[in-house]
């Protein structure tokens, strides 16, 4: 725990730093001359580029910033960070509306000069992109679409933005001012290159293989994958921690815009070959029952936070529900491979008995773990047979192990569950740090 904060504190420090670089390089050689309204107004809009640059950062998937912080914390610190970065861009030019009405007539894009056309450019182009972001599910935007148009928008946003700065000019005279812009600039092509280009090369090297494909309950279907060159990551092969998640894509080439998320659901002592059950929706997973053995897939990751501690003996306490198993069972699996005596607990709630998903492997897995299943179905097929009604609060009061304040939570579900479940271990005094939770909702 005092490493992941440590891990956080250290990265949001890094954060900071790099997106005040603009401001420290004005003011060291601040203009007096221009006014405080002024010199306010265009630290802000340097505030606001530099922080559009940094959620390229953020939102570019690198191991070493989601493997501590896990990858749901890393996008809800981009989406946090949309919203001041937004402000800043907007209260730019409206403070310098306000200092002087002369700058309205910069609105006016057919007589207005270049650097402000592509400021309003910029400016246009970050109102749509907040707009689809906020009403993606309400003007029902399908996901690709709109992460397609996020991509656009949000390129389109900083490259008018870099524009309009290096036309106004202002604090870029100093040689040293120039240089670390370009080195910026650099740098943000640079990762844009790693992203979109050798990362998806590599990926094609380290493509996979469906080797399985199998339906399981309530529409999910199950692949098994194996490397196709399984030397092209090296020595120690491919690894992953029980818990983890992939992005994957299972379309021609690994230079697709679309990677889907979805757990490991195998175990991590048997990297060489990875399963996946994914449940169906109406995009790119309802493509996967279609997919035939032999059908290439590109995996990028592992990813996350969210993975099995080394506790050799502390109980272990999964509670997931429907698709939120598949973490789950993962661990599981992992601990049966290594033999592990650690007394394992799952709670599933389902709808019903034929709703369970990875439900062989969760009966095989009982055979070769101290594990305990307990079910809750808010429907069951054979009444009274099973406790009907759902895994809540005192559910989990009356369930809880012996040595429960020592154990490990590990919880996977819809949103309300899992706050239903940390609210309740943590009123029944079990330690935050021993709760670990996986959002499938991340976007
Ligand atoms: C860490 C994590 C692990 C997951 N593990 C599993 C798993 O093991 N099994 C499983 O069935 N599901 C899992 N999911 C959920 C899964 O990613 C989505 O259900 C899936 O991407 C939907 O794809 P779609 O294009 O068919 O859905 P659509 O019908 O197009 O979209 C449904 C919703 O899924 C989400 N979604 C769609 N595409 C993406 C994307 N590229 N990136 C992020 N979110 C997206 C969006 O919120 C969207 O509104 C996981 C999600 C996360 C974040």
């Amino acid at each position: 725990m005092i490493r992941l904060k440590l891990s956080s504190v250290g990265w949001l420090l890094v954060y900071v730093l790099v997106v005040c670089i603009p401001l420290v390089g004005g003011a060291v050689n601040l203009a007096h001359g221009r006014g405080f309204g002024l010199n306010f107004s265009i630290a802000l809009g340097f505030l606001s580029l530099s922080m559009m640059g940094a959620q390229f950062v953020i939102a570019a998937r690198m191991q070493m910033v989601s493997a501590p912080l896990g990858m749901d914390a890393v996008l809800a610190f981009h989406k946090a960070m949309a919203y001041p970065a937004s402000l800043f861009a907007l209260l730019h030019p409206l403070l310098l509306f306000a200092l002087d009405g002369k700058y309205l007539e910069l609105l006016n894009v057919f007589t207005s000069p270049l650097r402000a056309k592509f400021a309003v450019l910029s400016v246009l182009a970050l109102a749509a992109l907040v707009l689809l972001s906020v009403f993606r599910r309400r003007w029902r935007i399908s996901y690709k679409v709109w992460q397609m148009s996020h991509w656009v928008l949000a390129l389109t946003v900083l490259l008018a933005a870099m524009a309009h700065v290096l036309l106004v000019n202002y604090y870029l005279h100093d040689p040293w001012q120039r240089l670390a812009w370009q080195v910026l600039t650099l740098l943000f092509v640079g990762l844009g290159l790693w992203v979109r280009v050798l990362k998806p090369l590599m990926r094609y090297q380290r493509r996979w293989r469906i080797t399985h494909i199998t339906p399981d309950a309530a529409g999910t279907a199950s692949l098994v994958l194996e490397l196709v060159n399984p030397a092209s990551y090296g020595k120690r092969g491919f690894q992953f921690k029980a818990g983890q998640f992939a992005w994957i894509t299972t379309r021609n080439t690994p230079f697709s815009f679309s990677y889907n998320p979805f757990s490991l659901a195998s175990s991590a002592e048997s990297p060489h070959c990875i399963r996946f059950a994914i449940k169906q929706h109406d995009g790119f997973s309802a493509e996967v029952p279609h997919l035939q053995v032999g059908d290439v897939l590109y995996v990028d990751g592992p990813y996350g936070g969210f993975y099995l501690d080394d506790e050799p003996t502390a109980p272990l306490v999964l509670i997931g529900a429907g698709v939120g198993v598949t973490p789950l069972v993962s661990m599981l699996e992992t601990l049966a491979d290594r033999q592990s005596p650690r007394a394992c607990h799952l709670w599933l709630a389902n709808r019903n008995e034929d709703s369970i998903i990875c439900h062989a492997q969760i009966q095989r897995l009982q055979e070769r773990l101290p594990l305990r299943v307990r079910h809750v179905f808010s429907n069951p097929l054979v009444k009274l047979a099973q406790p009907v009604g759902r895994l809540d609060a005192d559910f989990i009061a009356r369930h809880l192990p012996s040595g429960a304040l020592a154990a490990s939570y590990y919880l996977c579900g819809p949103a309300a569950l899992m706050d239903m479940a940390e609210q309740c271990l943590l009123r029944l005094r079990v330690p935050g740090h021993h709760i670990h939770r996986e959002r499938f909702g991340v976007v």
